[in-house]
């Protein structure tokens, strides 16, 4: 009762039912959410500028009066609207544009009295304001939340106005504040000189000044890491108590397939497999991460350490994210382990897939129970409750990204603590991988076989879309191979973008008609996509149109050319393991990424990808252009709810705040000390399924 962990936000003043849901879906339930919803900026309206003090180039803030409205399109593009206000005080006047949001001019008037937040620009020979945010002025002179100090500024929707929500916000400290508890306890805090809970919470949401709230940010940013640390520790620390299965390293086989192999090692590869060797050997169940870029060879080092599993009479898996990956890996390693088999024990090779028939399906769940199977390899299909091993000893994730956490542990599961490699193609600076992975041991390969020719990338503007096409051409009549990327299957011309099936037909009949083309997308049932895919693999298809169906792990090397288009509409990652796709034989490749986009961010981007072809560096760049809520993208668990720590700028704050959870279980590792009640009630609260974790595995 009273509490505001408990206590729904409806019963504050001013929300009532209706309003209860808008905040809702901005995940606000109670109190407590309530005041952990942080603010996106600050305006200092302790000293705004005026028209006449305004400066080009930078984000200001000004209180002026609308004289005049407008609302015209461009005459450069038909879809594009413009909206145009001339607002003034009593320094001047500048105009105001907003592009494409039309509903402004239903809500400024002529007359409307603002506050207006954007950056200032350079047009023609004016100055005007792009895109501000505004806010009305209210008459009523008691408004101090709004006016004459540090004011906060949230991400809401239209329905909820600014100075609404702060109001609503002070009304629920002043009212809640006394009663909350902090997590943190007495000692932490001290250890590390942060804030009590109150105070960072008042300073946080209504900062007298910016060193007040730079201290609640440091307090609250603290908090998170703590927090997230704490169950990631947990796990780390209960896997060294278990014993799991150690390997027999070093036999005949191993050594057979290494020699077997067309290629050699790159030191890398060879550092990694004897980090993997050692963690095998030992009793401790294995559980590591292994980054390594595009191509960087981490399949050969997965099947190594399989070979290592089932050469000691341990069976392994292998789970990919999709259909076309499962049976290339399939082919490529069955191919490999064939070679050991006239001097070895024959290694079994299954593929289990959604399209596996039924009735073969039932045959391998019987071969796999009965350890008639040594290594299997499938997709999501594993994780059916039906397949079950005979003695499974190692789990390998490829591209782990595109599993959830869930299903992360749901092989694993299957056996007896079997040792786990997870591998990642999109590599992420260090304190990144503590905070995502901090339960994992981290591997890194960290260069690229020899002999690989580089990817020449080129920016395109639609305009030049020709010069792009030309290259294509170019390559496809030497023989080589080619794809178009498009984001979408269907058009939108609401959204301006080209869909790969129209534009299949189009370039079929049009600009590529003496080339075979051929269509491929998720919407094609498994087999057609099958039947495209190996028709391209044996060139009876020269060309080939895409969505990001193709991102993963696909080898085709007479592929040199890739034309991606409206290149901004992807993530730099995702650009870059498209990338990936080509580069991939010793001809010179190239990448063509077509872009309109006029936002700085995408140029920035964009010109990442041109600039550079590691992996490490395009993600580091992607991050600091996109923060690593917007890289990872929304569903990636635990990210999100970093809503104020951000790992790569506060690193010794996160370093401090593992250090502290480490502490923290060693002397209390089911957090039973009275002490620690506070940060097991908000784990719980946070992470339901931290209750499971502490009791069992
Ligand atoms: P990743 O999964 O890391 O993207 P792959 O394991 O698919 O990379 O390897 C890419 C290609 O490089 C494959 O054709 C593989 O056989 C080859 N390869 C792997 N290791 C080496 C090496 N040391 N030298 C030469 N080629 C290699
Ligand atoms: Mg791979």
């Amino acid at each position: 009762m009273n509490n505001p962990q408990d206590t729904s936000i409806q019963y504050l003043k001013g929300i009532g039912p209706k309003r209860a849901k808008v905040f809702n879906n901005l995940g606000i339930k109670t109190i407590f959410d309530l005041f952990y919803y942080f603010p996106r900026r600050y305006e200092d309206r302790t000293n705004l500028v005026t028209v006449s003090q305004l400066k080009e180039g930078e984000a200001q803030t000004i209180k002026a009066q609308v004289l005049a409205l407008g609302l015209h399109n461009s005459w450069r593009r038909k879809s594009f609207n413009i909206t145009e206000a001339e607002v003034a005080d009593e320094t001047g006047r500048i105009p105001c544009v907003w592009f494409n949001q039309p509903y402004i001019k239903e809500y400024l008037k002529p007359g409307s009295k603002v506050i207006l937040h954007g950056r200032v620009e350079r047009y023609g020979v004016k100055l005007q304001i792009s895109n501000p945010e505004f806010e009305f002025i209210s008459n009523d002179s008691e408004d101090t939340l709004s006016a004459g100090r540090i004011v906060p500024v949230y991400s809401l929707p239209e329905r909820l106005g600014q100075r609404s929500f702060r109001k609503i916000m002070k009304t629920a400290l002043d009212e809640y504040l006394p009663k909350i508890n902090d997590c943190l306890p007495y000692d932490i805090r001290s250890r590390n000189s942060l804030e009590n809970l109150a105070k960072s919470l008042i300073n946080i949401h209504f900062p007298e000044n910016f060193g007040l709230q730079e201290k609640s940010y440091t307090r609250l940013a603290f908090e998170e890491f703590f927090l997230f640390q704490v169950p990631l520790v947990l796990r780390k620390l209960k896997r060294e108590d278990k014993s799991g299965i150690a390997h027999k390293i070093g036999g005949a086989m191993q050594k057979a397939f290494v020699l077997g192999l067309p290629f050699k090692l790159t030191r890398a590869q060879d550092k990694v497999i004897q980090e993997i060797k050692s963690d095998m050997a030992g009793l401790k169940p294995m559980q590591r991460l292994l980054q390594g870029d595009v191509g960087s060879g981490k399949t050969v080092v997965a099947t190594i350490a399989a070979v290592m599993s089932i050469e000691g009479g341990y069976q392994a898996v292998l789970m990919v994210p999709t259909e076309i990956l499962a049976k290339q890996h399939y082919e490529k390693i069955n191919y490999q382990l064939s070679a050991l088999s006239g001097k070895l024990k024959e290694i079994k090779v299954a593929l289990l897939t959604g399209s596996t028939t039924d009735k073969e399906k039932n045959r391998l769940y019987d071969d796999i129970k009965e350890g008639r199977m040594d290594l299997i390899i499938g997709t999501h299909a594993l994780l059916e409750a039906r397949v079950r091993f005979k003695n499974l000893g190692l789990v390998v994730i490829d591209e782990q990204h595109k599993f959830g956490v869930g299903q992360r542990a749901l092989l694993p599961g299957k056996g007896l603590n079997p040792d786990v490699l997870i591998m990642t193609a999109t590599p992420i600076p260090r304190t990144l991988a503590i905070t995502l992975y901090g339960d994992l041991d981290i591997s890194v390969i960290n260069e690229l076989p020899p002999g690989r020719i580089s990817i020449e990338t080129i920016l395109f503007n639609g305009e030049d879309r020709g010069k792009a096409y030309e290259i294509a051409k170019e390559e496809l009549r030497r023989g080589n191979q080619a794809y178009i990327i498009y984001p979408v299957i269907e058009e939108s011309s609401a959204l301006d973008i080209s869909g790969a099936k129209k534009m299949y037909a189009e370039l079929k009949a049009g600009e590529f008609k003496e080339f075979k083309l051929g269509l491929i997308h998720g919407k094609l049932k498994r087999e057609e996509q099958d039947k495209v895919m190996s028709s391209f693999k044996n060139k009876k298809i020269n060309l080939l149109i895409s969505t990001t169906v193709l991102e993963v792990g696909i080898d085709i090397p007479s592929a040199t050319c890739m034309i991606v288009e409206h290149a901004d509409r992807f993530g730099l990652s995702q650009l870059h393991q498209l990338r990936g796709r080509i580069g991939r034989g010793s001809s010179v490749s190239f990448c063509l990424l077509i872009s309109d986009s006029k936002s700085q961010e995408a140029s920035a981007r964009l010109l990442a990808m041109v600039k550079y072809n590691d992996g490490f560096k395009i993600s580091e760049e992607d991050l600091k252009i996109r923060g690593p809520g917007e890289f990872f993208g929304r569903e990636q668990h635990g990210l999100s709810e970093l809503r104020i720590g951000n790992p790569l700028v506060q690193m010794q704050l996160l370093k401090k705040a593992r250090e502290e959870a480490i502490r923290l279980l060693k002397l209390d590792p089911h957090l039973t000390d009275r002490q620690n009640q506070l940060v097991k009630e908000r784990l719980l609260q946070k992470f339901p399924e931290y209750e499971q974790m502490m009791l069992v595995g």
